[in-house]
Formats: structure tokens, sequence, C-alpha cells
């Protein structure tokens, strides 16, 4: 690891830290984003949570090699159960997950947010999940931004605390991504699409159920939506 280089996910995930907060990074594999913000003197302190054991020991292991321990708290913990109230922790990331699990994560901790000002969640898929959580439980999305790396596209999402109301385009493609429509969310959205009628090209012939018929309802919903979108 060179805690100096992050790949251009985790950099731009960084890019949205605070000089000098205090950082806790949910699902901290490896712990690089901490070590990575501590070496460069981001930040003076963080938490590191990992709920599973080969990478909470991978964690420690790194922050031990950069000499990094007494500045990151390594801990074996499930979501904000890592977070403690003497941690005074102001800003939270959690990436490289699928959105439901983050915003499970969320949910599942929301009464650990006393103090945090500022989530930045990096979903691999589902991002909807998270708009949606944020809308319900008095966060607002204040930025986004949306990233191609080794062929994968990437959404990251900032949350403040505020009152978020988005359509339901919006809850689907994100605000900001919406109104910006760079060539990597026209890519996005594009390859989705071709999914979602492929899908259905399949339910088409796949006979006459209920389940079918909601299914091919929402994809019919979902195309002609994001369609509009591709083609204005
Ligand atoms: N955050 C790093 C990144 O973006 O490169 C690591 C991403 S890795 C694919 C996801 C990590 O999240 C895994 O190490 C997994 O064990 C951890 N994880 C999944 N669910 C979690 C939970 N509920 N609490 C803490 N960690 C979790």
């Amino acid at each position: 690891m060179n805690p100096l280089k992050l790949s251009e996910r985790l950099a731009t995930v960084a890019s949205f830290i605070e000089k000098g907060s205090v950082l806790a990074d949910i699902g901290s594999d490896h712990a690089y984003l901490p070590c990575h913000l501590v070496k460069t003197g981001a930040i003076e302190r963080a938490v590191a949570g990992e709920v599973a054991k080969g990478p909470y020991e991978s964690a420690v292991a790194n922050v031990a090699k950069e000499g990094l321990s007494n500045a990151i708290t390594v801990r074996l913990a499930n979501g904000l159960a890592a977070l403690r109230t003497e941690d005074t922790v102001e800003t939270i990331t959690i990436a490289g997950m699928g959105g439901t699990l983050i915003a499970g994560i969320l949910e599942e901790g929301k009464a650990r947010l006393e103090g945090v000002k500022r989530i930045i969640a990096q979903p691999n898929i589902h991002a909807i999940a998270i708009r949606s959580w944020c809308m319900d439980n008095g966060w607002t999305l204040v930025d986004e931004r949306i990233l191609k790396e080794d062929d994968k596209i990437y959404e990251i999402l900032v949350l403040e605390r505020g009152k978020g109301t988005f359509s339901e385009l919006e809850l689907l493609v994100g605000p900001f991504l919406l109104a910006e429509k760079s060539p990597v969310f026209i890519e996005k959205w594009t390859r989705e699409l071709e999914e979602w009628k492929r899908v259905l090209h399949a339910i088409e012939n796949a006979g006459h159920s209920e389940e079918a018929l909601n299914k091919k309802a929402q994809l019919q919903a979902k195309i002609e939506m994001v369609g509009k979108v591709l083609s204005n």
C-alpha cells in the first residue's frame, strides 16, 4: 500500500472531507482512506470500523505498519456501532458497498449520528436507497459526483442535515448528477436502459403472472423516465 496514493474513487470521497475533521470510515477494509488522510495531514484522527475479521486484521496491521496507531482507532464492529460518543466524529465515510447496505447501516445506527455533520457515501449500486433514506431522515444531499475508473462507474453522495425533497427521477439518478448530465452519467444510464429493455423483453416472453406484470410496469416506467432524460 502507498498511503499517499488513492484510487480516483477514494480520492474523490476524500475530497469531500473537511480539513481537520474527525472521521469514521465504516467498512474500512485495509484502512486505506484514514491512513491516507492522516499521512497527508488532512485529518488528525479517525476511527476505522470493520465488521469482518479478516479485513479488520488487515486494517489493524496497516495502521500499525504506517505508525498511525495513536491517530487511528480500528474497531471490529457492525456499522455505526464502531462510533463512541467520546470519539466526537464529525464526518462519516461509507464506501465500496451496495446502496441498500449503506442505507441499512445508516438506518440501524441513526441514534449514533448525533454530532455528525457530513456523511459521504459511495454506493457501488442502488444509490437510490441512500437518497430515499436521506429524504426520510432529516438529511439532504449537498453534492454528488459520478466517475468512471477501470471501466466501473461510481456515484458519490454527500449528505448533510436538512430537508431534502426529491422527485422520483431525482431519487433514481441524483439531483446534482441530473443537472450536470456528464458523459459518464449518460453512459451509466444508457447502459441501465439497455439492461432494462433486455429484461423487459425476457419478461414479455415469460407469461402473465401478477409478479411479471408488476415488474413489467415498473420497468416500462423507468425506461420512459430515463429515456426522456437521455433524449433531451
Ligand atoms: N471502504 C473500502 C473501499 O471503499 O475501498 C472497502 C470496501 S470493501 C468492498 C467493503 C467492506 O465493508 C468490507 O471489508 C466489508 O467487510 C465491510 N462491511 C460490510 N458491511 C459492513 C458493516 N455492516 N459494518 C462494517 N463494515 C462492513
